[in-house]
């Protein structure tokens, strides 16, 4: 379909029969901040791990920028495709600074010699400060990683996908853990990274994904219960059912 970058079609996903995913069908924008909600055990986790190539899918198919197939390949090959994965826990260096975290995840693709001996070019430094400033971070360039406080260490994570230069970037819960202010924050830089990539999101924080999503889908039992705007879903009686028990 045209406009979309990332569509999965039947996917289902099974751990000794049972069905973490189900027979689930959905497709992703270019452009676009999605969330994906739903109780625990719903299959989010399962469903972010199916598109980066950590889980294989049993059935289905998972396309990416229309026509190249992803369900069998392997995690570096997706991470190359422009698909870049964010797990909940910040892992960044924190005896680098800022910029040298920076700058190691973007000398990755030239190994790890290069990484600890080569020169960055010009044009790399001139990335490293536009991440920079995408993440609020220019002013902390050269502190110490380890002081940054949860949410700094966060964008920063989201800053080294980004000098991967991902067409798609998949977040677990970014805000979890994080103050209101940083939440607020977070959502923003989303909103920005979101113009010209696409962003697929697992999150709890309700209030966050009401201020910020454009469109949600909503999980239960492997399946999508249903999708649309906030407003569409929180209306749908079986979301209430589902996260509600009734
Ligand atoms: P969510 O992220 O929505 O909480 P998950 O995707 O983590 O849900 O899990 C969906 C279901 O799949 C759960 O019942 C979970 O126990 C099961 N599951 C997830 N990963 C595995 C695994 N590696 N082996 C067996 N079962 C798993």
């Amino acid at each position: 379909m045209a406009g979309t970058i990332l569509y999965l079609e039947n996917v289902t996903v099974s751990f000794d029969g049972f069905k973490a995913v189900d027979s689930l069908n959905t497709y992703v924008k270019y452009g676009e901040l999605r969330f994906l909600i739903g109780p625990n055990g719903a299959g989010k986790t399962t469903l972010l791990d199916v598109i980066c190539g950590k889980v294989k899918p049993a059935t289905g198919r998972v396309v990416f920028k229309e026509d190249i197939d992803i369900g069998s390949k392997q995690e570096y090959e997706i991470v190359q495709l422009g698909i870049g994965r964010k797990f909940q826990a910040p892992s960044v260096f924190g005896n680098l600074t800022v910029f040298e975290n920076l700058e190691l995840a973007i000398q990755k693709e030239r190994g790890i010699w290069a990484s600890l001996f080569g020169k960055l070019t010009s044009e790399q430094r001139d990335k490293i400060f536009a991440i920079l400033e995408t993440i609020g971070q220019l002013e902390k360039a050269h502190e110490k990683a380890e002081t940054l406080s949860h949410g700094e260490k966060q964008w920063l994570e989201i800053g080294m996908l980004l000098v991967q230069e991902p067409e798609m970037l998949l977040l677990d819960e970014p805000v979890a853990g994080m103050t209101k202010k940083e939440t607020e924050k977070t959502g923003e830089l989303l909103r920005a990274i979101a113009k010209d990539r696409s962003v697929l999101v697992v999150e709890h924080d309700m209030e966050f994904v009401r201020n910020f999503a454009e469109k949600v889908t909503v999980m239960h039992e492997g399946k999508i219960l249903c999708e649309g705007s906030m407003e569409q879903v929180q209306s749908d009686p079986r979301v209430v059912e589902v996260y509600l028990g009734r």
